[in-house]
């Protein structure tokens, strides 16, 4: 007999390690891959368009794939909750599998499509393949606590032992006997959209130097293993924010929507380092992925992650709201061009260095502007190839001193961070060509050069490239003191302050926990 399956893509947008899709293979008779175009989290004011033609690339690809196999991919336009009842019914569907999502907003969403399925008499079927690990897991090992500092996390996972080996991609022989039946009319209702056609001025794109896809992934997976030396000596503190190629892997977009899986990732670096010498976590590359998985575990084990407000991880502090910084920073008009040059690259190419991140979130939050980390969040989410919910609110609780790090006396200098990597400024004569012929003396500085400098560059400051809208050493100090006193208030507001613990206790059941229990009913 067999099923009639959907298999539903969200992230995980792979053939490889999909243990959700090769379980529902098992029995399966006819499978109807689907990806859903969810208007709520694909909203546009919220994913820009290098984001949307990564996204696209990825459904090609894998449509692709799926075509090699004899099926075909199917994208849906609407919403989950309505657009499951009318599929289940038009394709007789008695099965339902997808890969466990820990995001609050999609762990509701599927929950009400798992209700929804059941009174379709759909069966569902997930598994864990995002992380290396079961976060859940994670937190239980840690007493029914989400972990907040990286040792004690890398504590447990010692006592878990290794992440789960990747299973390969469904063959041909594993789709013996499934079919996709699909028509004439699906043809055109359920194809991949072009970005004109979801209302992107195409105009506005530039070259793609990461373009979406498995096949992209795990040729970018291997290339960047194939320099074993690299990748066993990788120190990231040692990686530069500003060279002109990435000094990293750039495979966190293909992580991000699972294009790669993140155990995969992880055992080809143990094959790598197998019989070497290598570096180790936190700074190597599998101590990268370890910190992925200890922002997904926060995010889990910690309420409202992504807000300060209702967080009680998070210090609260008394941001200002100040619109004009807040588009000079976005806009990459704040005068510094360190962080001018980090803001282009971000918007022209959706991916910029980790230590670049850090300079312009320190430069937005605590070190100059003063504006909340929430409103860097969600212009990161907005621009970032790989925009990840967990890993985007961590990284700025992190960056703003706000949450897992404390040390708010060390500010990154605008100019003197950028420098130490590339004295030349190279990458911000190509990221800001106006500022290319400014003598190596003022690259940093360009207000500082003497009009006949500026004339001589053609660019003069504060008419051709904007003046600093705020004085770096004079309002890092000032901030310094307010840092001072959220700290002091917090430690009179709690007893003890959350950070001095392994973690912060769950209050109420989770969410995932009321899912695993009805999914064991
Ligand atoms: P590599 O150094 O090659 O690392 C390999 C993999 O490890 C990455 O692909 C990623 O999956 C993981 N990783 C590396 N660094 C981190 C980290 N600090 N935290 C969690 N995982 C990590 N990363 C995202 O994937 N999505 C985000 O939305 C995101 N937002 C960030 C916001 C801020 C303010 C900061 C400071 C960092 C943010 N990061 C985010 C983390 C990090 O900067 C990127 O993961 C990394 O730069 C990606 O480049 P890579 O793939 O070359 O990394």
């Amino acid at each position: 007999m067999g099923h009639t399956c959907i298999h539903w893509f969200r992230k995980g947008l792979r053939l490889h390690d999909n243990p959700a899709l090769m379980a529902a293979l098992k029995d399966c008779k006819e499978l109807y891959p689907v990806f859903i175009l969810d208007p709520n989290l694909l909203d546009k004011k919220r994913v820009g368009i290098n984001r949307w033609r990564f996204l696209l690339g990825a459904l090609k690809d894998l449509d692709f794939s799926l075509r090699q196999l004899n099926s075909r991919l199917f994208v849906v336009r609407g919403k989950p909750e309505e657009m499951f009842p009318e599929l289940f019914n038009k394709w007789q569907i008695t099965k339902l599998s997808y890969e466990y999502d820990t995001e609050p907003y999609r762990l509701s969403r599927d929950q009400k499509v798992a209700t929804l399925a059941k009174e379709h008499g759909v069966e569902v079927l997930y598994r864990v393949s995002h992380t290396l690990y079961d976060i859940n897991r994670i937190i239980e090992e840690n007493n029914g606590k989400a972990p907040l500092v990286y040792k004690r996390m890398q504590a447990i996972v010692k006592t878990l032992g290794p992440p789960k080996k990747p299973i390969p991609a469904p063959t041909a022989e594993d789709m013996k006997g499934v079919k996709t039946p699909h028509s004439e009319d699906d043809t055109n209702k359920y194809a991949i959209p072009s970005l004109d056609e979801l209302g992107h001025d195409i105009a506005e794109l530039g070259e793609e130097p990461f373009p979406g896809g498995e096949q992209e992934a795990l040729r970018r997976l291997e290339e960047n293993m194939q320099n074993t030396g690299w990748v066993c000596g990788f120190e990231k503190p040692q990686t530069s924010p500003n060279s002109l190629s990435p000094s990293t892997t750039v495979l966190s977009p293909y992580v991000t929507l699972g294009c790669l899986s993140a155990r995969t990732f992880w055992w080809r670096l143990t094959e790598v380092y197998q019989g070497k010498k290598h570096s180790d976590p936190p700074v190597s590359l599998h101590g990268q992925l370890l910190w992925r998985e200890f922002f997904y575990t926060a995010s889990v084990g910690v309420p409202n992650f992504n807000k300060m407000e209702g967080n009680p991880a998070c210090i609260q502090i008394d941001w200002d709201t100040n619109n004009d910084y807040l588009t000079a920073w976005r806009e990459a008009r704040t005068g510094y061009p360190f962080i001018d040059a980090i803001m282009t690259q971000l918007k022209r190419e959706g991916w910029i260095h980790h230590l670049a991140r850090h300079a312009v979130a320190c430069f937005l939050t605590r070190g100059d502007l003063w504006i909340s980390w929430e409103e860097g969040q969600k212009v990161f989410e907005e621009l970032l190839l790989d925009g990840d919910w967990a890993l985007n609110a961590g990284n700025w609780q992190w960056l703003s001193a706000s949450t897992f790090f404390h040390q708010y006396f060390r500010v990154y200098s605008p100019v003197a961070f950028g420098r130490k990597t590339d004295k030349d400024g190279d990458y911000i004569k190509k990221y800001l060509p106006i500022l290319k012929k400014f003598p190596t003396e003022y690259i940093y500085e360009p207000w500082k050069a003497p009009s006949s400098v500026q004339k001589a560059a053609g660019c003069i400051v504060g008419k051709d490239y904007p003046l600093p809208i705020v004085d770096h050493k004079v309002i890092s100090k000032k901030n310094l003191n307010r840092m001072k006193s959220a700290y002091a208030k917090r430690s009179v507001d709690t007893e003890e302050s959350p950070s001095k613990k392994e973690g912060v206790k769950r209050k109420a059941p989770s969410v995932v926990e009321m899912l695993n229990k009805k999914a064991k009913k």
